[in-house]
């Protein structure tokens, strides 16, 4: 009998025909209690371009701004949960108490998220400013990545020191100057590539954005990107 990897609770499910038939039991870090309270974006209608949980699938207002200011990029972004309540609070403890246990958890979806569909395709994790790598020493997407064992090169770095994200209004967001470079020698790995760009969670865009723009102009073959909350 395993353990909740959140609230310590035992993990109890009933085991499904599939299973039954193949002997090969899916690994549930969490209780049924605790992932209930996750709610799956595609159980829900979304804006066709964020995953953003909408009325319609045509894109969002975001979306549209986006797309008008980047008429080249046209990224679809993938998401699978819901950046609710309980989603914070995983991620905070998650980012900020360093509890890299948790980050297997989701792997089955990180896994999902970044299954690569066509061959020659490159994961690419949003790096993390210099301050949080001091002070938290580790980027917590890679972490997410290691632990479903997916691929990853560090394609991207921080140009300069930035302040974090979370700290800022929304406007500071939206306009803040591209704060990624390419690292040396990376260049050459982008060219005829399907880039896949991971972050943990998808909130204004700006990030990802900023990412596939500066990644667009090394001539890649198709750029997406994915996160695992949205
Ligand atoms: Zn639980
Ligand atoms: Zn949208």
């Amino acid at each position: 009998m395993s353990r909740c990897l959140w609230c310590n609770e035992e993990v109890m499910y009933t085991v499904s025909i599939k299973e039954l038939v193949t002997f090969h039991c899916k690994n549930r870090p969490l209780c049924l209690g605790c992932s209930r309270q996750l709610k799956r974006l595609d159980s829900f209608t979304r804006c066709s371009g964020c995953s953003r949980i909408s009325e319609r699938e045509a894109h969002c207002q975001d979306c549209l701004a986006w797309r008008q200011r980047y008429p080249q990029l046209k990224l679809k972004h993938q998401a699978v949960y819901a950046y609710n309540g309980f989603a914070r609070e995983m991620v905070k403890q998650f980012k900020f108490s360093g509890d890299c246990e948790l980050a297997a958890a989701f792997s089955e979806e990180i896994k999902e998220l970044t299954r690569c569909r066509r061959r020659s395709s490159l994961v690419i994790p949003i790096p993390i400013s210099r301050s949080s790598i001091e002070t938290r020493g580790f980027n917590q997407t890679e972490l997410l990545l290691e632990s479903a064992r997916i691929e990853y090169q560090r394609v991207l770095e921080n140009a300069f020191q930035r302040e974090k994200q979370s700290k800022k209004t929304r406007f500071e967001r939206l306009e803040s100057p591209q704060p990624f470079i390419v690292r040396d020698r990376m260049e050459g790995e982008i060219k005829g590539k399907n880039l896949i760009i991971v972050d943990d969670i998808y909130t204004t865009g700006r990030t990802v954005y900023h990412a596939a723009q500066l990644l667009s102009q090394y001539n890649p073959a198709s750029i997406s990107s994915v996160s695992l909350f949205r």
